[in-house]
């Protein structure tokens, strides 16, 4: 066994490797750029080494820094993470020459299966089903149209090096294959430094399903289940589970085979993902072949009891697997929620920016209404940290397991209520809302489940009944504490506290009776009910408001605003204000505020850089024209008309950097 292994990664997949390397008692070696110098993994690794500035290409991606640190620690092996170097297999190679053990599969299955046109001629030629398509380069715009044209619309163009949702685009039209066909490229070669194009039948409304694969270097391979990964947004996954809730044992064991055959036959000697998409009928066809450890592994972990990365590490030292399919079995239910920076409110645009505040759920096991269930947090920072522009914007990833899916869908909910954090956009609100459709709960999801229940983007939930109570009992709670801080100042000049107030959340106002110190009381005096609060951990200035309403237990983040509080739970979130009968009839009579009118107005829908600024003054413009193309994170943006107008003053230029909300255009 090795006693010392190099991470040429970042983040939280790094702080995962250690974490296992230390349980194994094996010495690590973190790689860091710049950007990651004061990073989590730096500060928990036995030995550190700079590779070079921020930008990948300058040091993560670099091999020969890698190899050149693992000299200078004497680190006998390198694990590569997923990105960066660990689809590469003339990295794993080099390795090799380098007599330096590569924590992954051999280069030959690297070769084999981590291109996606190269395992689709693989695949085919094993008998795996495969999606319809053109399965080689295209050369240029014409050829592509052609070919979409013989396959039939809608199509999808894809980068034969891509990875992560990166490098992919459906084309409905002859229009959209124009279009598509030079930006799939040009962001190919950007992102991966490959522009090989191929096209192949859009699969309307199917399922990612994807089977993890074990191999070692004695011929032994099996499979781990599948894992559920159809809730995604730009053909990134954001919510996996395992199992799935549509396979029946009998696919389950089909597509287990297919993906044994496949990694059999180019000696798959490590952990790996076959991916499927399958019909709602249970149909399946074979996607892509991703020879690393996914980021989604944790479900996969928490359903089997076994560990991924020591699995690897075993399998990289020659050991041989210490148990066969026969001793594999689903144990209950497992969720990852991806905790992104990235504003849900706006598309689920990046969203750069320190972590003013980081406070996750506590790992480990929780009660909760259906039982108890268990808290996973893969995380690559610290309060204070930075998000930066430079890698993946990925804060966390969050995981409940239960014994039955409902109950892990719960455990998830809980887990998001109790996850705070502050100071640049997140998705925890939207995955709370997820978490709490009966469609999601009900397991009939596809991969256009964000498009189909969010048509019109992400704008937080209505509050339930139940939400509403909450919100309620909160904000009277809040109220008084200052009301009683208030009292404290006046020494004792101020009479008994009031106890009848109006309490408006959001367009909903109701009467009030709050008593009790400690524990609160909350009468509704038009509906004849009682709210208790109990357990209230709270004090002015802290943004977590932690209770239980009746035999509930709850968190909603809270903040005081202008007039009375922001609270949100989940995804519903309101403006709460806590009011005097007298001021709430006034209140009445207010005009409300008009938003102001920025319908005339192109506004940056991001941070980023300005690639092309492709109108002038003056200029006629109909809708759906391109008004310019921004750029963040590696990901280009084009900025469309939405509808038709004279440009009348243009406020940025290629190149230009730009804020969120920065006005670009302004129309007549
Ligand atoms: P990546 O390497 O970025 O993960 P994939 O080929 O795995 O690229 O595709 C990413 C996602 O795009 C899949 O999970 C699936 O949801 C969707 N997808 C890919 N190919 C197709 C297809 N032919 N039809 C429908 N959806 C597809
Ligand atoms: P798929 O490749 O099918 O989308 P994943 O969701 O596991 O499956 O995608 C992982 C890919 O996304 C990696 O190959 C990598 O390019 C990128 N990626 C995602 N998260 C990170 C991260 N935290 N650090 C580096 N790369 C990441
Ligand atoms: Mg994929």
């Amino acid at each position: 066994m090795f006693t010392k292994i190099l991470i040429a990664n970042r983040g939280e997949i790094a702080v995962r490797v250690i974490k296992t390397c230390r349980r194994l008692g094996i010495k690590t070696v973190v790689v860091y750029s710049d950007a990651d110098a004061g990073s989590l993994a730096v500060e928990m690794a036995d030995e550190t080494v700079h590779i070079g500035a921020s930008p990948a290409a300058q040091s993560y991606l670099v091999a020969d820094k890698i190899i050149a640190a693992c000299k200078q620690t004497g680190a006998q092996a390198v694990h590569p993470g997923f990105g960066f170097l660990s689809e590469n297999a003339s990295f794993a190679q080099r390795c090799a020459d380098e007599g330096i053990v590569f924590i992954g599969p051999n280069p030959g299955a690297i070769s084999a299966m981590g291109d996606k046109i190269e395992s689709k001629k693989f695949a085919q030629a094993a008998g795996v089903s495969c999606v319809p398509g053109h399965i080689g380069e295209i050369a240029d715009t014409t050829e592509a149209v052609k070919i979409s044209e013989e396959i039939g619309y809608p199509v999808m163009i894809k980068a034969s090096a891509g990875g992560g949702g990166k490098g992919i685009r459906v084309a409905w039209t002859r229009q959209d294959v124009e279009e598509g066909f030079p930006a799939v490229r040009a962001e190919a070669k950007a992102s991966f430094g490959d522009d090989r194009i191929f096209i192949e039948k859009f699969i309307e409304s199917p399922r990612h399903i994807e089977i993890q694969v074990l191999g070692d270097k004695h011929g032994n391979v099996v499979h781990l289940f599948e894992r559920e990964c159809s809730i995604q947004r730009r053909n990134q996954k954001v919510i996996e589970e395992a199992p799935s809730p549509l396979l029946d044992e009998a696919t389950r064991q089909a597509m287990g085979a297919q993906a044994v055959a496949l990694a059999k036959a180019v000696n798959y000697d490590s952990a790996g993902t076959v991916e499927f998409v399958a019909g709602q009928d249970k149909s399946f066809f074979f996607l892509e072949m991703n020879t690393r450890l996914q980021v989604e592994h944790p479900v996969t972990e928490l359903i089997t009891g076994l560990d991924l990365v020591e699995q690897m590490i075993r399998s990289a030292a020659g050991e041989k697997m210490a148990f066969g399919q026969g001793d594999l079995k689903i144990n209950g239910w497992a969720i990852e929620s991806r905790i992104y920076a990235e504003d849900p409110y706006r598309k689920f645009l990046p969203s750069i920016g320190r972590l003013v505040r980081y406070d996750p759920p506590e790992e480990g096991e929780h009660d909760g209404p259906h039982g108890g269930y268990i808290v996973r947090n893969d995380a690559g920072v610290r309060e204070g940290d930075e998000i930066s522009m430079f890698y993946d914007p990925m804060i966390s990833k969050l995981c409940a397991w239960a014994p039955t899916r409902l109950a892990a869908i719960d455990g998830m909910g809980r887990a998001l209520e109790d996850f705070h954090i502050e100071g640049l956009g997140q998705n925890i609100p939207f995955l709370a809302a997820v978490m709490d459709q009966e469609r999601f709960r009900s397991g009939k999801i596809s991969t256009n489940y964000i498009k189909d229940e969010f048509p019109d983007g992400f704008a937080g939930t209505r509050p339930t009944a139940e939400q509403l109570d909450i919100l309620t009992a909160v904000g009277a709670a809040m109220q008084r504490v200052y009301a009683a801080r208030a009292r404290s100042y006046a020494n004792g000049l101020a009479g008994a506290p009031r106890a009848e107030w109006v309490v408006a959340v959001g367009h909903t106002k109701r009467r009030v009776k709050v008593s009790g110190e400690g524990d609160v009381t909350v009468e509704m005096l038009d509906e004849g009910r009682v709210l208790s609060l109990t357990d209230i951990d709270w004090r002015p200035g802290k943004p977590v408001f932690r209770a239980a309403l009746g035999d509930k237990a709850f968190t909603v983040q809270v903040a005081p605003a202008a007039e009375g509080f922001d609270i949100r739970h989940r995804a519903a979130k309101a403006r709460v204000l806590v009011l005097t009968p007298r001021s709430a009839d006034l209140h009445d009579k207010l005009p409300e505020k008009q938003a102001a009118d920025t319908s005339k107005l192109v506004l940056s829908p991001m941070p980023g850089l300005v690639v092309s600024m492709d109108v002038t003054t003056g200029q006629q413009v109909r809708e759906g024209e391109v008004v310019c193309v921004l750029e963040a994170m590696k990901m280009q943006n084009i900025i469309r008309a939405e509808r038709d107008g004279v440009v009348k003053a243009v406020n940025a230029k290629g190149g230009d950097p730009v804020a969120a909300d920065e006005v670009l255009v302004e129309f007549a």
